[in-house]
């Protein structure tokens, strides 16, 4: 068997590190009660935790629960939504989650990741979120853009496809680690190893990061 390459090795220990720098990570979006967490996550596809969390106040005010939002109509809850994007289809979407959560399971989110991705407009990416933050579950890895970008940064993986880079990082990672993993990646993506203008020169890993100096065309989407 060829010898792992060292990132892989050391993956432990540059994790350990990022976590020291993001001890307070966590999902930014607000909601913590499973139901409105559920809704929030749809509606953060293709749109920013700051932009979706303006408008969960104003939505879970007016529908706070499965029921009350399954018997929404489509306009009010666009109206409450259209500032950010695909607004119509995350309408009709969470309405429908709303009803199917009703039908078949009393109103409750149900805790486990073969019941939430029957639901509509919910991959395995949103489940886990859901799952990991509301529940306390580690069912996977959340691989979003910037744990499939970090991860083939640090040299963790060569997959590209997030079911593939999941599937990597809970071997190389202990269960006990899945949930925040996911949360101090994000937020070195977010804080430090941006997309575009990845901040190598204040990066605690630089000693153990692959793509260190770099990583401008490091995992990210083709253009
Ligand atoms: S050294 Fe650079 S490329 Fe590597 S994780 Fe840090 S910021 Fe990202």
């Amino acid at each position: 068997m060829p010898a792992k390459p060292k990132s892989v090795r050391n993956a432990a220990d540059t994790y350990r590190r990022l976590r020291e720098l993001h001890a307070d990570a966590t999902c930014e979006l607000t909601p913590r009660d499973p139901f409105q967490l559920l809704i929030a996550v749809v509606l953060s596809a293709q749109a920013t935790d700051v932009a979706v969390n303006k408008v969960t106040p104003g939505l879970f005010a007016r529908f706070a629960d499965a029921k009350a939002l399954a018997a929404a109509e489509v306009g009010q809850v666009e109206e409450l939504i259209k500032t950010i994007g695909m607004y119509r289809q995350k309408a009709r979407n969470v309405i429908g989650i709303a009803k199917k959560l009703v039908e078949d399971h009393g109103g409750v989110v149900p805790g486990d990741l073969e019941a939430l991705v029957q639901l509509p407009g919910v991959g395995r990416k949103s489940a886990n979120v859901v799952l990991g933050t509301a529940f306390g579950i580690a069912s996977g890895i959340v691989v979003d853009t910037h744990v499939q970008r970090l991860s083939q940064r640090l040299g963790w993986t060569k997959q590209t496809k997030p079911e593939l880079i999941e599937k990597e990082l809970t071997k190389l990672f202990p269960v006990d680690d899945w949930i925040m993993l996911s949360h101090v990646l994000i937020f070195h993506g977010r804080r430090v190893c941006t997309a575009r203008a990845p901040a190598c020169g204040s990066c605690p890993v630089t000693d153990a990061c692959p793509s260190a100096g770099s990583a401008e065309d490091v995992g990210r989407k083709a253009r």
